[in-house]
């Protein structure tokens, strides 16, 4: 049973993910039967795997399934019409061309990978020196602040993703506070912008076991002036729909938020959170 009301899920995956599973029918069969008001489907667009992925044609089949559910489902829930961009800032002109195809309502801004480098999640961090585990972090939020500061996604993904996995790989020596200045101008720069921040709740059902960003990050999120949170379970699968979504909107009130957003036509739509 749902804890709290009118629940939103902004971040699932359709089989027009690479590695995405189910249609979005079945995405959203699922998201109504796990009490949810209101999702987005949001599907990869590595943008640096634009040959690779075919996003191309991707993009096309995602947006289409996407309305047809939309259409379909219209009187039981609230579809939004989203994109997960990857690595925006590494190709913007293709990007921005991308973007302007569709009448998206919602944008995910998300880094996955380095330039040139394989997805964090496919690095080897069981045996790599601590100086290489950092100065890839270095890199990770440097990049961070520039999707930040283009600006042309409505949130801001899995801040701290690179974590998921190096948790994973058992090197909890790994310290995020050195980077806590970087994080904080990230967060201006989102605020001033008007923009929000994910809690994504992939990692409560994997090894790390925490939401990316953890909830320090979003205390301090709500201390700098937030006022933006979407929530996302990132589902892959038909049983992920929904998957953490009341430990997110518990972070958000214990951390002072009355409301999570949700995007429509690209503009922020706050809604209460009751339980
Ligand atoms: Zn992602
Ligand atoms: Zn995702």
């Amino acid at each position: 049973m749902a804890i709290y009301k009118n629940r939103t899920d902004l971040h699932m995956h359709t089989s027009s993910s690479f590695d995405g599973n189910y249609s979005a029918e079945a995405m959203t069969e699922s998201a109504i039967d796990h009490e949810l008001s209101t999702i987005a489907f949001t599907d990869h667009f590595d943008v640096d795997f634009y040959e690779r992925h075919n996003l191309g044609l991707r993009q096309q089949t995602s947006y289409e399934d996407i309305c047809l559910a939309k259409e379909k489902y219209s009187d039981k829930i609230n579809i939004l019409r989203g994109i997960e961009m990857g690595q925006p800032t590494y190709e913007i002109a293709l990007t921005e061309k991308s973007l302007a195809k569709y009448e998206y309502d919602f944008v995910i801004g998300s880094i996955h990978n380095l330039r040139e480098m394989p997805d964090f999640g496919d690095l080897k961090y069981r045996e790599m020196p601590l100086d290489e585990i950092y100065s890839l972090l270095d890199r990770y939020f440097e990049e961070m602040l520039l999707l930040a500061k283009w600006n042309g996604f409505d949130t801001l993904a899995h801040l701290t993703y690179p974590m998921r996995y190096i948790v994973q790989a058992g090197r909890n020596e790994v310290d995020l506070s050195r980077y806590d200045e970087i994080t904080d101008e990230i967060f201006k720069t989102l605020i001033a912008n008007g923009k929000a921040l994910e809690i994504n709740t992939s990692g409560l059902r994997q090894p790390i076991g925490k939401t990316m960003p953890t909830e320090n990050y979003v205390h301090r999120f709500r201390e700098l002036g937030g006022e933006f949170l979407t929530l996302g379970s990132d589902a892959h699968f038909t049983e992920h729909t929904g998957a953490g979504i009341d430990e997110g909107y518990a972070i958000a009130e214990r951390c002072g938020f009355e409301y999570v957003t949700y995007f429509k036509n690209r503009k922020p739509v706050q809604v209460k959170i009751e339980k």
